[in-house]
C-alpha cells in the first residue's frame, strides 16, 4: 500500500507538472533565440528585414514644417568658397557639375547626398553632362564609403516629390546609404544616443581627406 504521506492530490500533481513543463518550455525558447542570434552573427545574416530606424531624424522631420522660401541647403553647399564653409555645409567634395555632401540627418553614419549644382527639381531637367556626373560621383561615393567605413552594400536612390519622401523636393539629389550585415539590429539601438552630430563632424574630416587622396575633384 503506498505511503499516504507521499501522495499528492491529483490536481496539485498536475499543476506541479504543468509549472515544470512551462519552465522548461521558456528555457528552451531562450536557448533557441540565443542559438539563432549566434548563428546569424557568425554567418553575418541580418536578424530581420525591418525598417532602418534613425530616431535623430525627428529634428529634420520637424524642420519640414518651416515656411517655404528658406534657402536650399544644397544650393548653399554649392556656393561655399573655402574649407571652413565647406566643413560647415558638410561638403565632402564637388565637381563643376555636382556637389557631394553628408546628410545632416543620416539614416546611418556615412549617408551621402549627391546633387547637381543647379537647383533643379526633376531628373528630366538635368543636362546630359549633369546626368553623367551624377552617375560618376555616385560611383565615387560608393568607392569612398567602401574604403572609409567598410560598407558591405548600399542603398542608392532618388526620391522625387514630397509624396515619395523627398525632404527637399526642389533640388534633386541622390542618396547613397552604406549598409552592413545586421545593421538593422544595432543601429537603432546606438542611434538613440545624441553622439551622432559629433560622429558626423569626425567622419566628415575622414571622408574629405580620403576624397582628396582618391583624387575626386574638391
Ligand atoms: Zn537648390
Amino acid at each position: 500500500m503506498p505511503n499516504a504521506k507521499c501522495r499528492m492530490p491529483n490536481r496539485e500533481l498536475q499543476i506541479a507538472n504543468l509549472k515544470f513543463e512551462i519552465r522548461h518550455l521558456a528555457l528552451g525558447i531562450v536557448l533557441i533565440r540565443h542559438l539563432a542570434f549566434g548563428i546569424r552573427h557568425c554567418y553575418n545574416i541580418p536578424m530581420q528585414q525591418g525598417p532602418l530606424l534613425a530616431p535623430w531624424r525627428i529634428d529634420y522631420l520637424r524642420s519640414l514644417d518651416k515656411p517655404a522660401g528658406d534657402t536650399c541647403f544644397l544650393c548653399q553647399a554649392g556656393a561655399t568658397a573655402n574649407d571652413a564653409q565647406r566643413e560647415a555645409a558638410l561638403v565632402v567634395w564637388s565637381t563643376p557639375q555636382s556637389i557631394v555632401v553628408m546628410n545632416r540627418y543620416p539614416y546611418c553614419n556615412g549617408h551621402l547626398l549627391i546633387a547637381p549644382r543647379a537647383h533643379k527639381a526633376e531628373l528630366q531637367e538635368l543636362t546630359d553632362a549633369e546626368h553623367l556626373d551624377l552617375a560618376r560621383q555616385t560611383v565615387n561615393a560608393a568607392r569612398l564609403l567602401s574604403t572609409a567605413v567598410s560598407a558591405q552594400g548600399f542603398n542608392i536612390g532618388i526620391n522625387i516629390g514630397r509624396v515619395a519622401g523627398a525632404g527637399l523636393p526642389g533640388h534633386v539629389h541622390q542618396h547613397v546609404v552604406p549598409r552592413w550585415g545586421g545593421d538593422t539590429n544595432f543601429f537603432h539601438v546606438i542611434g538613440e544616443t545624441r553622439v551622432v552630430p559629433q560622429a558626423i563632424s569626425q567622419l566628415y574630416r575622414e571622408l574629405r581627406q580620403l576624397a582628396m587622396e582618391m583624387k575626386f575633384e574638391i
